[in-house]
């Protein structure tokens, strides 16, 4: 087979501002070579098969030098490779893209270039600053702050100053006073607004605004390291107005999100999306039991049961599983009404056809229990399928109840996280404000996962419901509470909650 590379932007950091054909050229790869600006979640794209080649660069270092970088594209791709070279930002634009196609294009190897979004014109945006606007300037200049190794900045500091246009410099947190003096001396006033804006686009983006002859003192006070773009033009004065990233409801809040990987995705994305700075956490692996000789005995006499009771959206995933496992399918249910303990696990059975009979107006298990304890008929016999460690209330109730049940367990919860020390050791410093958790288990799951004696009291506990919430109170965390359990009400909760915290 013959070797492709294909040049990717992975744009300025936020995620999903990776384009769609980015994004498509990543998930075909069979090794990624990529720079050290490109986020975690970005690389998650990159099938597990893949090799990963990280040439991260660090400023005044270079831990894989240019040079290199273009041998191993064209070794890769010699191999007979589909090689992606994952770039900051747009590939072109101070990128050295350019570079790393000549060696390609002079041995004659195919390429493709897959432009990205660039942090020139991205960060600036995620400030509110429009980089032109026809009442201001009408052009836009994009220019290095780097100087050389060994020579000075090489900048015609006149001609910008001519130009009137917005000016961006990247690669300028050391030399932006230099900079500035020079705009100054060639006549820009000092009244002139410029702005830095640092890790542009993630949840932690800072941005100072002032001007020409202030900002250099600014950034000192505040300490702002790179990555950060310097922006110098009238624009600038507009970035308090058209500010929107700063002002989304959980900017600069830091949360935890502790759902399985599978079932994260809704949740991550919301809190993302009001602005939080969202900290994937899964620490609950599901296993199916198998084999499994209750479940078989159960499933070869499913026609003397008249209920079926699934309490997860795991436990549909399992009982399909297990069906087919049985040379079965859900038409072997057909006879059976079907009882469920909340909307999420209502629609998961309805991704596989089937709708729920029952589901108790408040999702947990003593309201699903006194709901069956009133339309389980005398002599009809339930059959649930749950985790290995499900809540005891629910057979408890049953059993008082004098109902006919087998409680099968059809799955095994694990609890693990690679990155329980690093977790703990942001909680032990107060660096988490909220952790989110959707059921008992992931509470379970979390607080077994961490090392012993983590902090559990340096944040605040956001559940789903009251079951929930119980066992957080009783590992010692600070709870608040959603007023339903969905992903909406603890949405809701958590903004009222930092709401009347800002007030
Ligand atoms: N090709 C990249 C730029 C590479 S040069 C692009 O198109 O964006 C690296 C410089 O880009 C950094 O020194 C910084 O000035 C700027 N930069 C990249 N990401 C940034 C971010 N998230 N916030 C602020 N500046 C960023």
């Amino acid at each position: 087979m013959k070797g492709h590379v294909t040049l990717v932007g992975a744009g300025p950091g936020d995620p999903g501002l990776l384009t769609v054909k980015g994004r498509q050229a990543l998930e075909k790869a069979d090794v990624v070579v990529y720079d050290r600006l490109v986020g975690e979640e970005i690389l998650e794209l990159i099938p597990s098969e893949a090799e990963r080649i990280d040439v991260g660069k660090q400023s005044s270092h270079h831990p894989v030098p240019q040079w290199q970088i273009n041998e191993i594209l064209l070794e890769k791709a010699k191999e007979g490779k589909n090689v992606v070279r994952l770039k900051g930002g747009d590939c072109f634009l101070f990128g050295r893209g350019g570079e790393e196609l000549e060696l390609l294009a002079q041995n004659g190897i195919d390429f493709a270039v897959i432009p990205g979004v660039t942090s020139a014109l991205a960060v600036p945006a995620y400030a509110g600053i429009p980089v032109t606007h026809r009442d201001f300037t009408s052009s836009v200049h994009v220019i290095t702050g780097h100087a050389k190794a060994g020579s000075a900045l090489n900048i015609d500091f006149d001609a910008l100053v001519r130009h009137k246009g917005t000016l961006v410099f990247l690669m300028s947190v050391a030399s932006t006073p230099v900079i500035l003096d020079g705009l100054m001396q060639a006549g820009m006033s000092a009244d002139m607004p410029a702005a830095m804006i640092e890790r542009g686009t993630l949840p932690e983006q800072r941005k100072l605004v002032a001007n020409v002859g202030t900002l250099a003192q600014k950034m000192r006070e505040a300490g702002i390291s790179s990555p950060a773009i310097l922006i110098v033009g009238s624009v600038c004065s507009l970035s308090n107005d058209f500010d929107w990233f700063d002002r989304l409801p959980l900017h600069g809040v830091k949360v935890v999100v502790t759902r399985p990987k599978q079932r994260a995705g809704t949740l991550t994305e919301r809190l993302r999306k009001l602005g939080a700075d969202v900290i994937s956490y899964p620490c609950i692996e599901t296993k199916t039991i198998w084999p499994n000789m209750p479940v078989v005995e159960a499933l070869a006499s499913i026609d003397q049961y008249h209920w079926l009771i699934l309490t997860s959206p795991t436990g549909v995933d399992v009982l399909v599983q297990l069906l087919d496992a049985a040379e079965m399918d859900m038409r072997n249910l057909a006879h059976m009404k079907i009882a469920v303990i909340g909307a999420g696990t209502a629609k998961k059975l309805k991704e596989h056809g089937l709708r729920a009979d029952y589901v108790p107006a408040v999702y947990d298990s003593v309201h699903l229990a006194e709901g069956l304890i009133r339309l389980v008929q005398e002599g009809e016999r339930v059959l649930m399928l749950r985790a290995e460690i499900g809540t005891p209330e629910l057979p408890e109730l049953l059993a008082q109840a004098c109902i006919l049940f087998d409680d099968v367990p059809v799955y095994q919860t694990y609890y693990y996280n690679e990155r329980s020390e690093e977790l703990a050791d942001m909680l032990a410093h107060g660096a988490i404000d909220y952790v989110t958790f959707t059921s008992a288990s992931t509470v379970r799951g979390f607080v077994e996962s961490l090392p012993e004696n983590t902090n559990l009291t340096s944040f605040t506990a956001l559940c789903i419901g009251p079951s929930t919430e119980k066992v957080a109170k009783a590992a010692g965390m600070h709870t608040i509470t959603a007023a339903n359990a969905t992903i909406d009400a603890m949405l809701t909760t958590l903004q009222e909650e930092i709401k009347n915290e800002s007030d």
